[in-house]
């Protein structure tokens, strides 16, 4: 289930999320949830773990009670380099002119049934981040 509130607070880091294959309630929640406001498990799992990505309650919980390893929540990962990433978006696609087109893509796909004059003002803030 799409969150449009995050997507529309930042759409850089939500279709950064979408990128490395981060399920949508962590990608959600690491954009709504202040770093002061991350419950206890979310802290012990980002400071315990190498977890590749900041999880968000519900997934922390299950991380910890052993239920599911970190790797088995990702899906559809477009990054070509292995999980856990070690390095952001940017530095990934630091030679690859391609950048804009794939999370414009990306942003795409995710938005199929945003009108049109939205998604040209999201295409534009990822643009800034992006070549900024
Ligand atoms: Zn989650």
């Amino acid at each position: 289930m799409m969150d449009t509130l995050a997507l529309f607070k930042d759409p850089f880091s939500f279709v950064s999320g979408i990128y490395y294959g981060i399920p949508t309630c962590c990608i959600c929640s690491f954009i709504s949830t202040p770093i002061n406001e991350r419950s206890d498990e979310v802290k012990q799992v980002c400071s315990e773990m190498k977890v590749g990505f900041v999880p968000c309650s519900e997934c922390a919980k299950r991380i910890l009670d052993g239920e599911v390893q970190p790797d088995e929540l990702i899906h559809n990962r477009h990054a070509k380099k292995e999980f856990p990433r070690s390095l952001s978006p940017s530095d990934e696609f630091q030679n690859d002119d391609d950048q804009f087109i794939t999370f414009i893509r990306l942003l795409d796909e995710i938005t199929i049934n945003v009108p049109e004059d939205i998604k040209t003002d999201l295409r534009r803030r990822i643009g800034c981040t992006i070549y900024n």
